[in-house]
């Protein structure tokens, strides 16, 4: 039995046999071609360019059909690849000036454009590169006519074991009986990782050379849980995952009867529970958990994968359609915070080679560069504000006039919209978002100037612990049970509490049933989770007693370190 650790992409337990595919190395020939047969050659050349977009197009319709509108946009990413100057300008060119071959051009062009993306610090536009080769695969295909292998084929329940996997073969997975897969590439932000979240297929990825050691038949167990792949393992451990399989279904089905019921502990103190919402596709899912609202409106979707800005009107039809649909229960719009590993194709952030994107222009930050747009992002909110109870986040908060600047910017849009005539709700709250120690920290001199505030754990861990919460090298730091993270946070809610000001949680890390008893124990007043975790983390907190947890609060911020926390979590009934 070998075990490998990689980076968990995506959750479950997959048990089966391997089926994997061998990386496809198209070898291209270089082929002098005559200068009377130059122009016939770079008809070609457009006839692959062709039927590529026609590849897309099937591709799009079977996205929209299986994963909705939001994640057809990697589509339209391909097809912008696809009508870069690079593939409709540089190739032709290489081909009449130098005399070859398309498909010698086509991956010239595409390796020097590697090299150039090899040289990128950033982990975000490295991974796009997948992108770049996976329109360059299809291409290059279609001029050698050859299909590209179908995974559709597989005719048997497997676990797909790869060198990589392209985003475009990622979307047809739910049509095959693959039940889960590995690959030697890939990092937790690659569009391949967020696909095959979206899809519910359990994935391991980054695991160097697992394409080498494992072998078509091979027995594996894909544990996305903890990002292990156990090749080979004997009878005792695959009774052991067969009966975490068998359980975690088991409990799916039985947290359905969860809905509805109050989120409250044994000894009665109640907690507000709320979805995170990444994508308007969620809606539905997060209308039917019965949430207690949306504690978390991540904006951002509505401004990547595009060259322009989303305008006032698309984006208060998409505020107002989460607002009508939570109905009275709040929405919280988090203004978009681009930049870290969110890099949009505005062209607003900071130098592409911002060697500390995470600590650059990002968030609210940047927006207070470009108040245009968080003007248009703040009318927008207002507009939909009528509809039912919204209220407005800033992320990446580190100073007080931050805050001071978006008041005053708020201002401005209400007065614009009264002076049109526009109606809104007067009393919209403002809050800020925790991620920076600095505003832990300084919070009592922020609590005058907002309504609420809401723990960003994801971004408060990374700068508390200075661990990148996307580099793998150093993902063991990464750490929520740091008994500085503890006292942090048991700070932040000290402080608010004192001057009445409530607190929310909306980091990963409400969304970890075994770190959630800390937060209860914390006293926070609302917890936002990922819809997937929502009625797990209910069931948690149903079975907790406050008191208990808040004890165990105490002894967790007496400790010197994270597995002493993780310990007294372990012994919590
Ligand atoms: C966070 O930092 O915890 C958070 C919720 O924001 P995001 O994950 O979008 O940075
Ligand atoms: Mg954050």
């Amino acid at each position: 039995m070998i075990v490998i650790k990689g980076i968990a992409a995506s959750p479950g337990i997959a048990i089966g046999k391997a089926y994997v595919v061998e990386d496809e190395d198209i070898v291209v020939e270089r082929i002098e071609i005559p200068k009377d047969k130059i122009r016939e050659e770079v008809r070609r050349f457009k006839t692959a360019q062709k039927a590529t977009h026609r590849d897309l197009d099937a591709a799009e319709l079977k996205v929209l059909k299986v994963l909705g509108k939001h994640h057809a946009k990697l589509i339209d990413a391909h097809r912008l690849i696809l009508k870069d100057s690079l593939i409709t300008h540089d190739v032709p060119k290489r081909i009449m000036e130098e005399g070859v071959n398309a498909e010698f051009a086509l991956s010239e062009a595409l390796e020097q454009v590697n090299r150039q993306f090899e040289r990128m610090e950033d982990e975000f536009f490295r991974e796009r590169r997948h992108d770049l080769f996976d329109v360059g695969k299809r291409l290059l295909l279609h001029l050698m006519r050859r299909q590209k292998r179908s995974l559709a084929d597989i005719d048997e329940e497997c676990v797909l074991i790869s060198r990589n996997l392209l985003p475009s073969d990622t979307l047809g997975l739910k049509e095959t009986k693959i039940i889960g897969f590995a690959t030697d590439l890939g990092g937790k932000t690659s569009h391949t990782a967020i696909l095959a979240q979206s899809l519910e297929i359990t994935a391991v990825v980054g695991l160097s050379d697992v394409s080498r050691r494992v072998r078509t038949g091979d027995t594996v167990i894909l544990d996305g849980e903890q990002g292990l792949v156990i090749i080979n393992p004997g009878p005792e451990t695959v009774a052991k995952y067969e009966k975490v399989q068998q359980r975690s279904e088991a409990e799916e089905r039985s947290l359905e009867t969860l809905k509805g019921l109050p989120t409250v502990t044994l000894d009665g103190r109640a907690f507000r529970l709320e979805a995170n919402l990444d994508s308007p596709e969620e809606l539905k899912s997060v209308v039917a958990l019965q949430v207690d609202g949306v504690g978390l409106f991540r904006t951002e979707y509505l401004f990547l994968n595009r060259a322009e800005a989303p305008s006032e009107d698309e984006q208060a039809k998409a505020y107002t359609a989460a607002v009508k649909a939570l109905e009275d229960r709040e929405v919280i719009i988090r203004t978009a915070d681009i930049g870290g590993d969110r890099l949009s194709m505005l062209g607003i952030e900071g130098p592409k080679n911002e060697t500390n994107p995470f600590m650059g222009l990002r968030g609210i930050r940047l927006f207070l560069r470009h108040l245009d747009l968080l003007k248009t992002q703040l009318r927008a909110i207002l507009r939909a504000s009528l509809k039912g109870k919204v209220r407005v986040m800033i992320p990446m908060v580190s100073a007080v006039g931050e805050v001071l600047a978006v008041r005053r910017l708020l201002e401005q849009a209400r007065a614009e919209l009264a002076a049109e005539g526009v109606t809104f709700k007067e009393d919209i709250e403002l809050g800020i978002m925790v991620e920076i120690p600095s505003t832990a920290i300084l919070l009592d001199a922020f609590l005058p100037h907002v309504d609420f505030v809401s723990i960003g754990t994801n971004d408060l861990i990374q700068y508390t612990l200075a661990v990148d919460r996307i580099n793998e090298n150093v993902t063991h730091l990464y750490d929520p049970y740091h008994p500085a993270v503890v006292r942090l946070l048991d700070s932040v809610v000290r402080t608010a509490h004192a001057k009445g000001k409530w607190v929310g949680v909306c980091g990963e890390m409400t969304s970890d049933p075994r770190a959630v008893p800390l937060l209860v124990g914390l006293g926070v007043d609302a917890m936002s989770i990922s819809p997937r975790m929502f009625l797990r983390v209910k069931q948690t907190i149903r079975g907790l007693k406050h008191d208990a947890m808040k004890r165990l609060v105490v002894k967790a911020m007496a400790c010197a370190e994270s597995d002493e926390v993780r310990r007294l979590l372990e012994q919590t009934p």
